[in-house]
Parts: C-alpha cells; structure tokens; sequence
C-alpha cells in the first residue's frame, strides 16, 4: 500500500479546502509503479510547479514580528518535458516566467537596507500596481497558462507552489493579505512543497528527527529566512550545480535558481510532493 501526505482522501474525489469552500483536485497518488527494469519507483503526484520567492521590505536586524510589505512577486513556471517509456518523469524545465514589483502602502518608503539587500529601488516600486492588483495579474496567468479555469476559478492540473522554506507564503503572504484587507487567494492551495526540506530529505541529510529539531528551531526564532543555514547557494553547491546564477535576493535571480534546485532534484529521481501544510 503506498503512503501519499494526501492519501486520506480516496483517489479520484476532489479535495475539499474546508477553510475557502474551494475544490483543489487531488493530485493522483504516488503509487509505485515498475519501469522498464522492473524497478519500483513512484510517479511524480504534480504536474506543474509554480516556483516563487518573494522579497518584502524590511529593517536591519529586523525580524518575522517586523510587518513586512511584499515588493517583488516572482514565479517560473515549469512542467514535466521528458517521460519515459514506463511513465517515469525524468525532466522538469522552466517554460514561462511572472514577475512584478509592488508598490507598499502601509510603509510607502524602501529603507537604504532593503535597496541593498534586494538591488530593488524606490523608483521601481512608486509606479509599480498595489498587492491585490498584483494578484489578479497573477491570477490572469495561471489562467492564461491552463493551471485555473477562467470561468470557475478551480485548479485544471495538479500544481502545487514550490519555495525555498515555508516562509514566502506562510508568513510573507498571510502578512500581505492582512496588511492589503483580502483573504488568502484560494489558488494557493493548502499545502506547499518546501524545497530546502525535500533537498535535505533527497539527500539524506537530516533523519526526520533532526529535521522535525530544526523546524522547531527556526519557527520558535523566526530566523530561517535569514539565516545563512541551507542558502540557495548552498543548496547548488550540496547538489553539484553551477553556482548561483545573478543576484541573491533579487526575487526573480533566487526563484530561478530555486527552479534549478528543483530539476536538479526530478533529474535524481525524487518525489516532488508537498511536505508542508499552509
Ligand atoms: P530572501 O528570499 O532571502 O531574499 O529574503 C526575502 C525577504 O526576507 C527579503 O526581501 C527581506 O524582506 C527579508 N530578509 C532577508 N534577509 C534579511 C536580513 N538579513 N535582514 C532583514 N530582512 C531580511
Ligand atoms: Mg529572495
């Protein structure tokens, strides 16, 4: 019998999002299937992945408790290109990119900090469109890309959103929309495939117990986002990637080396499925 973070609900029956009343369809389940040898392997539970990393604005030795303001949205897309002959997935590629800036309200003015940590100016946000604008072009796209239907809204492929931590969308998110007066958008989904956890998982760097010591750790200080621990140019390092390719915290320079993590880790043959509840 195989095991899924999703398997309580039967196959083929949407999940139910009790807390949005939104129908997510459940990805179908990652049974093991044999390949062409006769090896096991279990097929991949997403068909697409929107990679995001947002940057916000921020203070010097400023926390999670600061009320950050979110001011680049960045997200590569990316789908399955490669199957083989038994249906095992073997290569994940970029094949469209969203990116905005936005302009903060609640705290209009980037301060020298966050100019120098994000390379993301005040002339870049002052005519850039509001948070909830944002998410509606953002919306357009998924839509224009299949992933929501135009006219119901509900997913039409198994997606799930991937980024390097919990933080962009638990917290940086949830900030956003209370800070912007809207609720979470129902396209989030409940659950997000944390990629630095899926890497230590791949490769075998943490038994859960640790991992589960080091959860608790970051969420009792609020720093992970910060702290040096697993940086994504680490993680490239870790898997024997070219080195991170731009600027680091430049949203859409980390989303796309997050993106290379990503395949990287499909090339290797792990399951990408969510590990992280919203
Ligand atoms: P990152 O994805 O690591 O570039 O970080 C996302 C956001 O976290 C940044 O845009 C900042 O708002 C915040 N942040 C990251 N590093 C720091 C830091 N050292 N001090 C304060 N805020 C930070
Ligand atoms: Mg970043």
């Amino acid at each position: 019998m195989s095991t899924s973070t999703l398997s309580l609900t039967p196959p083929d029956s949407p999940a139910v999002d009790h807390h949005r009343g939104l129908t997510f369809p459940l990805p179908p389940l990652a049974d093991p299937s044999k390949d062409s040898e006769g090896k096991l392997f279990r097929r991949q539970p997403f068909d697409a992945f929107l990679v995001l990393d947002v940057e916000a604005t921020c203070e010097e030795g400023g926390g999670f408790d600061w009320p950050n303001e979110i001011i680049e949205w960045p997200v590569v897309l990316m789908k399955w290109s490669e199957m083989d002959s038994s249906g095992r997935m073997s290569a994940l590629a970029p094949v469209a990119e969203f990116r905005s800036f936005v302009r903060p309200t609640w705290a209009p003015q980037l301060s020298p900090f966050c100019t120098s940590l994000t390379g993301i100016t005040q002339s870049q946000v002052d005519p850039a469109p509001s948070f909830p604008e944002v998410l509606e072009h953002f919306r357009l796209f998924l839509v224009d890309h299949g992933l929501l239907d135009s006219g119901t809204g509900e997913p039409r492929v198994a997606y799930t959103f991937a980024t390097d931590g919990p933080w962009d969308l638990r917290d940086f998110l949830v900030k956003q929309c209370w800070l912007s007066g809207i609720p979470l958008p129902p396209w989030v989904g409940p659950a997000v495939l944390d990629v630095r956890k899926l890497l230590r998982r791949c490769l075998g760097c943490d038994s859960a117990k640790r991992e589960r010591e080091r959860e608790a750790e970051r969420d009792s200080d609020g720093a992970g986002k910060h702290s040096p621990g697993l940086s994504i140019p680490c993680q490239l390092r870790k898997l024997r990637l070219d080195p991170f390719e731009g600027r680091q915290h430049c949203g859409i320079d980390d989303t796309r080396n997050i993106a290379r993590v990503l395949a990287e880790l499909a090339r290797r043959g792990c399951t990408l499925e969510q590990n992280t509840a919203l």
